[in-house]
């Protein structure tokens, strides 16, 4: 057997505190309107140790079904945002939720 501590990666996602207009995008994956816009931490860890970072930045997440995709900066999430709300119009959808 294999005694060996493996070093694996851990991820820390933590939810952005951003207006509503940038919550509950649709999810091309699952096609619910779930996604919000979440900041991930990547460290190399030991067992459960965390041991120097590997990077991080900021993601659009779907909590159901875990549809991941970065964006650079607040501009693209504007972009995406208007976006958005032509896709809720198509499926009449509010876009004030
Ligand atoms: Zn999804």
């Amino acid at each position: 057997m294999n005694y060996l501590p493996t070093f694996k990666e851990k991820v820390y996602e933590s939810d952005l505190d951003v207006a509503d207009r940038y919550k509950n995008f649709y999810c091309p994956h699952c096609h619910n309107f779930s996604v919000v816009p979440v900041h991930r931490k990547a460290f190399m860890a030991l067992l459960w140790v965390p041991l120097f970072p590997l990077g991080g930045g900021s993601y659009l997440k779907c909590p159901l079904c875990n549809w991941i995709q970065e964006y650079k900066n607040e501009q693209q999430l504007v972009t995406v945002a208007k976006e958005q709300e032509h896709i809720k119009k198509q499926h009449h959808i509010p876009t004030d939720l």
